[in-house]
């Protein structure tokens, strides 16, 4: 098989049985890889009244089929799951060397159900799979996990793993491989702590197989060369993900004071030039890529001193920087620090401290309410004690580490104002008041506010560009409503294919066109796939995972931003606009034939696309 294995790992913790299965070519032609084929597999394990930590509940871990060979941008793998979190389709997306190691030790993928009742490990090599004992490592924080397993079984293996924050299943817990890459969104980590799984360990060296290995060199000379010229990667070499953060100020992208204000002088000093200037010595990689986006940082002395290790990425500075008005990049430096060593997803934890801090400032909770914390926008005494709390859930920490959505169920309908979640999850730091397409991309994501859960985002906001598509090229003012359903149709079916099948990585993979990834997949497949034959698997895996969320209780109503996110600001770039996201859904609803009460899609819709057994399980039960 080329770019595939075509075999994935079955692993059951209760039973301790561990085998392989194989899969068909044309089992991976219709789900492409990564969350197509995980979305598949997951209804596939789908039981009604199922639970993040049930027994059944699978972690799916998946490859594309890129990841492993020498095309830029593709080291990612996927974690899917029921989330702990959202109570509704779970999905997060990480790149760094684990996902080539995994091709490298035979496996497209892994799945795992049962529980253990002691902690354990997986480990995976050269086709074969052992569960090991993984008392010794439970407490341990994700790096010296890493260093333990990397001690144990050699250097040449790649390493995810959780911290304290998915043992003591904090809702949003990560999944971390090398210290500063991780799958953050949606609490994997939770369904990982919840099985008592530690960590999975993957050591191997069988290359991919290509299917056309000299049209492939030819053509990827030519890729390297598009990258070599692309002033976007120029950027991210030069900065990361923070490049964008100064612009992202200046237009009002950036969300400030939980979505409330829209100028913030001191905003300037989280910028490129201090970043570089304060915490910066060094830049790091994922597997084959020449973009080298990673930050290296480290502080010497002071009262945010840490060790050199992974800088914090831009939604990280946007969190604790612009949200919770502090203007200090070592502090920033050193909760991203705490958040990576704990395994806990930053947005969430930023946003819910910031929802607090702003009920907290409009007299909706007290102090005792926060456990007695005095919780103030810009006091970072106060935010480091919430942070340093989150992981081992005492004091606020407990609080805290419930998440916005369910403290707000807590408080009542006075909180609803405050919140900034669509289906439970945060939304991340970009503001749709600027950008109209975003309440579409945010509303309908299938895993909760996302801004890479399709290619809204990206293309809206000019970042990529495919002129092979029309809807992605003609959009209209991004402040009007007018032809976005359109492009959030296109840019979800792209998506599926592109960041979360192949997976691609969204910052490398902004180099390329439609035409050149399209064209990489199929020499490295070898299936001849035109443009349009991928936007129809892309179409069948998004209906797939929206029709997950449907199962779970997803309605239309679920497909609406929070009043915080379209209550237009008094000030800034943005000043009075905010989008009307009722207008733009009833047309999306209607290209996509889906109910606009039930938020379901129609039957013969279903049928048309060859989801029959979906139909099955969400009109007959
Ligand atoms: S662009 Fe950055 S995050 Fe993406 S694959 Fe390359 S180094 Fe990794």
């Amino acid at each position: 098989m080329y770019g595939y294995k075509g075999r994935i790992l079955y692993v059951n913790l209760t039973s301790k049985k561990v085998e392989v299965t194989n899969v068909s070519d044309d089992f991976y032609g219709e789900y492409l890889g990564g969350s197509g084929v995980a979305a598949k597999i997951f209804l596939d394990h789908y039981k009604k009244g199922l639970t993040y930590d049930s027994e059944y509940n699978p972690i799916i871990i998946m490859t594309g089929p890129m990841a492993g060979t020498p095309t830029p941008s593709v080291s990612r793998f996927i974690i899917s799951s029921l989330s702990p979190l959202t109570g509704i389709w779970g999905e997060s997306n990480c790149g760094g060397f684990f996902a080539s190691y995994l091709k490298f030790a035979s496996f497209d993928g892994i799945v795992i159900t049962g529980k253990s009742e002691n902690p354990v490990y997986l480990f995976a090599s050269k086709g074969k799979a052992e569960i090991r004992d993984a008392s010794k490592l439970w407490g341990l924080d994700t790096y010296k996990t890493e260093e333990f397993l990397k001690k144990e079984n050699g250097k040449d293996v790649e390493v995810i793993s959780i911290g304290p924050a998915g043992e003591n299943l904090v809702p949003y817990a990560s999944v971390v491989n090398r210290r500063g890459h991780l799958a953050g969104r949606t609490g994997m980590g939770v369904v990982f702590g919840s099985k008592k799984l530690k960590a999975v360990v993957v050591q191997g060296n069988e290359p991919v197989q290509i299917a056309k290995p000299s049209k492939y060199k030819e053509y990827l000379k030519e890729i390297f060369e598009v990258y070599k010229e692309n002033p976007t990667m120029a950027a991210l070499k030069d900065s990361g993900s923070n490049s964008s953060y100064d612009l992202s100020l200046q237009t009002g992208d950036l969300p400030l004071r939980n979505w409330s204000k829209g100028v913030w002088p001191e905003g300037d000093f989280l910028g490129s030039v201090k970043y570089k200037d304060k915490i910066l010595v060094g830049i790091e990689t994922c597997y084959s890529c020449p973009v080298a986006c990673k930050r290296v940082v480290e502080i010497k002395d002071g009262p945010y001193k840490i060790e050199k290790g992974p800088g914090p990425e831009y939604e990280t500075v946007g969190e604790f920087g612009g949200m919770l008005q502090i203007a200090d990049i070592e502090f920033i430096a050193y909760v991203n620090d705490i958040a990576n060593r704990m395994g806990f997803d930053t947005i969430t934890a930023g946003s819910t401290i910031a929802f607090l801090g702003d009920l907290h400032e409009n007299g909706v909770i007290d102090k005792s309410f926060l456990h007695g914390v005095d919780l103030k926008f810009g006091d970072k005494d106060a935010v480091l004690q919430t942070v340093k709390s989150i992981a081992d859930r005492t004091g606020i920490g407990e609080l805290v580490s419930l998440g916005s959505e369910r403290i707000a169920n807590l408080i009542g309908e006075k909180a609803k104002d405050y919140i900034t979640t669509v289906k439970g999850l945060e939304a991340p730091m970009h503001d749709p008041r600027g950008n109209f397409a975003l309440a579409l991309g945010y509303g309908l994501s299938v895993r909760g506010a996302c801004h890479v859960s399709s290619l809204v985002f990206p293309v809206s906001s000019g970042f990529m560009y495919f002129p092979e598509i029309p809807e992605l090229t003609d959009f209209g003012d991004p402040c009007s409503e007018k032809l976005k359903p359109e492009l959030a149709v296109k840019a979800e079916d792209f998506g599926m294919f592109f960041n979360h099948s192949a997976i691609w990585c969204i910052f490398g993979g902004a180099a390329l066109n439609a035409t050149q990834v399209v064209t990489l997949f199929n020499l490295v497949t070898g299936f001849d796939y035109s443009l349009e034959d991928i936007l129809k698997r892309g179409e069948k895996i998004w209906y797939l995972k929206r029709g997950v969320d449907n199962l779970f209780g997803i309605e239309s109503k679920d497909d609406r931003l929070p009043k915080k996110l379209k209550t237009p600001l008094s000030e800034g770039f943005t000043q009075d606009l905010a989008p009307n996201d009722e207008k733009m859904l009833s047309k999306y609803y209607k290209l996509r034939d889906i109910d606009s009460i039930t938020g379901k899609p129609s039957k013969e819709k279903l049928v048309s696309i060859g989801l029959s057994d979906l139909l099955q399980l969400l009109y007959e039960g």
